[in-house]
C-alpha cells in the first residue's frame, strides 16, 4: 500500500478527488522521486467548479467589502501560524531552500493582509466633482492559473485582490507544487470564505485553461508563466472577450556603472539572482559592466558564485537548493551549449552537477556572441552572462536588446546617469542599487513580451473591477 500524500481538488466547498480518480505524480527535485501525488480535474469537475463560482457570485460580491476583508485578514494570521509546515512541503516540492520557502510563505501573508485591509476603501465609490462618480463593482469569476517558482506569493497575489474586488475564484495551482494552493485555500475556508468562492483544481493544464475560458461564465484571465503559453491563453480568452493579467516571461538587465560599489553590487546581484536557483522571472540574467571595472568585476563575482552553497533544500548550510524539474535542466544544458558552441567562454560552472536531484551549478558566460540564444531566451535558472560596456548609451541598447521587458536594474549613485537609464530602460519595474521580490503594495508588470495588466497594490485590485462611470446624480446618497 502507498503511503504516499494525496492532494484533492477543492470545488463547492468540499474536499475531494477527480471524478476519473486519476492522479498525477508530485516529484521531490532533489531526489528525482514522487513523494505524493494530486488528483486530477475531469470535465464534470470543472463544470462543477464553474457552476459552484457562478452560484456564489452573487452573495460574494454584494457582501460588504470590509468584510470580504476581514476574512482574507483572518486567513493571512491561519496561515500565518502554519508557515513552519508549510515551508517545508513547499522546499520538498519545488527544491528552494526552507529558508526561501519561509520567506516566500512570509510575503503571501503579508498580500492577503494588505489585500483584505484595503478591500473597503478600494469598493469605495469615487467621487469625479459635482454629480458624478466611479463606482467599482466586482468583474466577476475569475481563473487564475498559477506556476510552481513562486506557488505561495503567486497564488496570494492573484487570489487576495480578486475576493478583496468582490471576485470568485477557480485556481488552478501548479501541479509540481500542490501542498501550496492547498494549506492557501485551507486558510481561507478555516477564516470563513463561504462556499464556492474559491475554487481549487489540478490536471492537465491545457485541458483546464481550454475548458474553463471556454466558459462565458468566467470574465477574467489572470495567468503567471511563459510568454508562449500566456498567449495561447489569450487567443483562447479572446473569444469572450475576457479580461487578461499576464505576468509573463522577463530576460532583466543589471546595468553596473563606472562609479558603482562592487562590495554592494556583488552580493546584492548574487543573492537575488541565485534565489530559487535563478527560477524567477526578474531575476537578473544579463550583467553590463563599464569596462573600467568589467576585470574586477568578472574575478570577483566569479569567485562570489563558486563560493554559494549548492546541497540539499532541507539543510541549514544550504544556500541553493535544486532546480524545478528535468525540462529546467534540459534547458540550462541546451542554453549553454549553443553559446559555447558559438564561442562564449564558460568561467564557471556549465554541467549539471554528477549527482541525484535537478543541480545545476551557478555559471557565469563571458564573450557571448549577440546570436547566441541565451541572450534572448528567459534563462530562468542560474546562467548569467556578463559583458563590458564603453557608453551608457551603449548599455541602455544591450539592456533594451530583447523581446522582454519586465525588471531592469542599475548600479550607480550619479543621479544625472540615475535619471538617464530610469527614463530609457524597456522595462515595467526599473530598481536602483537594489534588487529585490515584489512586494504587497506595488503594481507590478511587464511591457513588451512579459505581458500586460498589473498585480499588487492598489492597480492589483483594479484589475478585478469594472470602473462603473455614473454620470448626472442628484446626491451622492
Ligand atoms: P510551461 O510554460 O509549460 O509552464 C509554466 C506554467 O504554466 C506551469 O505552471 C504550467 O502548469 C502552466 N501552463 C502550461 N501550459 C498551460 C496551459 N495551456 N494552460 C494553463 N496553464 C499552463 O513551462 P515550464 O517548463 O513549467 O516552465 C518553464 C518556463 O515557464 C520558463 O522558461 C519560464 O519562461 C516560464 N515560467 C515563468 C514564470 C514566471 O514567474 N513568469 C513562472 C514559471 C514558469
Amino acid at each position: 500500500m502507498s503511503d504516499t500524500k494525496s492532494h484533492e481538488l477543492f470545488i463547492n466547498g468540499k474536499w475531494r478527488a477527480g471524478g476519473s480518480r486519476a492522479t498525477l505524480p508530485v516529484i521531490n527535485p532533489a531526489t528525482e522521486k514522487v513523494f505524493a501525488s494530486v488528483a486530477s480535474a475531469t470535465v464534470s469537475d470543472l463544470d462543477e467548479a464553474l457552476a459552484s463560482a457562478e452560484w456564489s457570485r452573487k452573495a460574494w460580491s454584494s457582501r460588504p467589502a470590509k468584510k470580504r476583508g476581514e476574512i482574507l485578514v483572518a486567513a493571512a494570521r491561519i496561515l500565518a501560524t502554519k508557515i513552519e509546515a508549510a515551508a517545508r512541503d513547499l522546499s520538498a516540492e519545488q527544491g528552494k531552500t526552507i529558508a526561501e520557502a519561509t520567506g516566500e510563505y512570509t510575503r503571501a501573508v503579508e498580500t492577503l493582509e494588505w489585500n483584505g485591509r484595503h478591500a473597503e476603501e478600494l469598493s469605495a465609490p469615487i467621487p469625479m466633482g459635482p454629480n458624478r462618480m466611479i463606482v467599482p463593482e466586482p468583474l466577476g469569476v475569475v481563473a487564475a492559473f498559477t506556476p510552481w517558482n513562486y506557488p505561495a506569493v503567486l497564488i496570494a497575489r492573484k487570489l487576495a485582490p480578486a475576493l478583496a474586488a468582490g471576485c470568485p475564484v477557480i485556481l488552478k495551482g501548479a501541479e509540481e507544487t500542490p501542498s501550496v494552493a492547498v494549506h492557501i485555500v485551507k486558510s481561507l475556508r478555516q477564516a470563513g470564505i463561504p462556499e464556492g468562492v474559491v475554487n481549487l483544481v489540478f490536471g492537465v493544464p491545457v485541458h483546464i485553461s481550454r475548458h474553463l475560458l471556454s466558459s462565458p461564465i468566467v470574465k477574467v484571465l489572470t495567468f503567471t508563466g511563459s510568454t508562449a503559453v500566456g498567449k495561447q491563453l489569450a487567443a483562447l480568452a479572446a473569444k469572450n472577450l475576457q479580461r487578461c493579467i499576464l505576468e509573463l516571461g522577463g530576460h532583466s538587465p543589471v546595468i553596473v556603472c563606472k562609479d558603482a560599489d562592487l562590495t554592494k553590487a556583488i552580493p546584492a546581484i548574487s543573492e537575488y539572482k541565485f534565489e530559487c536557483a535563478g527560477q524567477s522571472c526578474n531575476a537578473p540574467s544579463r550583467i553590463l559592466v563599464a569596462r573600467p571595472l568589467y576585470g574586477e568585476f568578472l574575478s570577483r563575482m566569479t569567485e562570489a558564485v563558486r563560493k554559494i552553497k549548492i546541497g540539499q533544500p532541507d539543510d541549514p548550510a544550504t544556500e541553493m537548493g535544486p532546480m524545478a524539474n528535468a525540462r529546467r535542466i534540459e534547458a540550462m544544458r541546451c542554453l549553454t551549449k549553443d553559446a559555447f558552441d558559438r564561442g562564449a567562454r564558460i568561467e564557471t560552472g556549465g554541467t549539471r552537477l554528477d549527482r541525484p536531484g535537478f543541480y545545476w551549478p551557478p555559471t557565469i558566460l563571458t564573450g557571448v556572441p549577440k546570436d547566441a540564444r541565451v541572450l534572448h531566451e528567459e534563462p530562468f535558472g542560474p546562467i548569467l552572462t556578463v559583458a563590458p560596456f564603453d557608453t551608457i548609451e551603449e548599455a541602455v541598447e544591450e539592456a533594451n536588446a530583447t523581446d522582454y521587458g519586465l525588471a531592469a536594474y542599475f548600479f550607480t549613485d550619479a543621479a544625472d546617469t540615475q535619471r538617464k537609464l530610469t527614463n530609457s530602460l524597456s522595462a515595467g519595474a526599473v530598481s536602483v542599487n537594489y534588487l529585490k521580490g515584489v512586494s504587497a503594495d506595488a503594481p507590478y508588470g511587464g511591457v513588451k513580451q512579459s505581458g500586460y495588466g498589473y498585480e499588487g497594490g492598489e492597480q492589483g485590485v483594479r484589475s478585478f473591477q469594472i470602473l462603473k462611470m455614473v454620470n448626472g446624480l442628484s446626491s451622492f446618497g
